[in-house]
């Protein structure tokens, strides 16, 4: 019997990569739903699987924070079951918290906390009563660190680790695994996809200079990051693939360790300062601020000695 994937957020990123994939498993040991909030964008992912498995995937409307979209994609699914749900849609935002509009924070929200549980609602009960199931989450390292001007993202993020490691310790019992990736920076849209802040655009203009200063640095820092440790979608699609195969997936897959001598911090001086310190010297310590600009990293002791705090 083939295993019954659904995914959210197949328009594009990981979603897509990952229908494709097991829609052109050789063995086709897969029937794919692949669902995405607007249909007319699924010529992308039809180019990348050309037609060849006609069998092995269905494209589906599905936006998550349509809670009528979602029972309408359940009735499509023809083997009125989900063995592996993998909600994967999501949306970020980045900016100082100040100019982030309700707006944006809502739509952040709504997609990537009450979609979530929103889907995850739909599928469980089927999965409870047949005691069988995978529920796998597209997370991120951002949410089990906070990360600087991300922090509406972030709060979102660590939301869904809270949802799942409460249900994952009820779910042992009806033999229904959940499992949260914790990506990395990946080379997807995610970043074009960003919620802006502001509808006009126009908020970073009434920051106070030292903010927009050091939003400005992390945009360095961002840019850099995603050059020198930004991951290519098929490797972190290759976690996903365990995590759908292994007959037991852990709560936490990591397919980088690039950040988890950060992410320890926070175990190991649970005040939090520890980790405050390493991820400031991490984010604004390479890139200097204009006023500072004669001491550059590589004259600066406490980049020398212990480097980004990632090593
Ligand atoms: P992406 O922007 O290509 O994919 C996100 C997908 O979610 C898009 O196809 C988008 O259309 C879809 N989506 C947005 N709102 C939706 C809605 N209401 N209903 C259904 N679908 C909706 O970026 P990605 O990198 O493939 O992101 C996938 C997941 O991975 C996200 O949850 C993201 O938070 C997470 N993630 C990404 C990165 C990264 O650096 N790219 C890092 C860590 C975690």
């Amino acid at each position: 019997e083939r295993t019954v994937v659904l995914i959210t957020g197949c328009s594009s990123g990981i979603g897509l990569g990952l229908a494709v994939r097991l829609a052109s498993d050789a063995s086709r040991r897969f029937k794919v739903y692949a669902t995405m909030r607007n249909l007319a964008q699924k010529e992308r992912l039809l180019e990348c699987v050309r037609g060849c498995h006609a069998s092995t995937l269905e494209i589906l409307q599905l936006d998550v924070t349509d809670p009528l979209s979602l029972a309408a994609a359940a009735q499509r699914v023809q083997e009125r079951r989900v063995d592996v749900l993998v909600c994967n849609a999501g949306v970020g935002l980045m900016g100082p918290l100040e100019i982030c509009s309700y707006q944006a924070m809502k739509t952040v929200f709504d997609v990537n906390v009450f979609g979530t549980i929103g889907t995850i609602q739909t599928f469980l009960p089927g999965m409870k009563r047949r005691k069988a199931g995978k529920i796998i989450i597209s997370s991120s390292v951002g949410a089990l660190q906070g990360v600087p001007f991300n922090a509406v993202y972030c709060a979102s993020k660590f939301a869904v680790e809270g949802l799942c490691e409460s249900l994952a310790v009820v779910l042992q019992q009806f033999n229904v695994h959940v499992t949260l990736i914790e990506c990395g920076p990946l080379n997807t849209s995610f970043l074009a996809n960003l919620q802006s802040t502001d509808a006009e655009g126009s908020a970073l203009q009434v920051l106070d200079s030292q903010t927009r200063a050091l939003y400005s640095q992390y945009l360095q820092h961002c840019q850099s990051l995603f050059r020198d440790a930004a991951q290519d979608t098929e490797e972190v699609l290759q976690v996903f693939l365990e995590a759908i195969h292994s007959p037991c997936p852990p709560l936490r897959c990591f397919p980088t360790q690039f950040f988890m001598p950060l992410t320890r911090l926070k175990l190991a001086s649970p005040d939090g300062s520890e980790y405050i310190r390493a991820m400031h010297k991490f984010v604004f310590a390479a890139t200097e601020a204009p006023s500072n600009q004669a001491d550059t990293s590589e004259s600066n002791p406490a980049v020398r000695e212990q480097g980004t705090g990632l090593e």
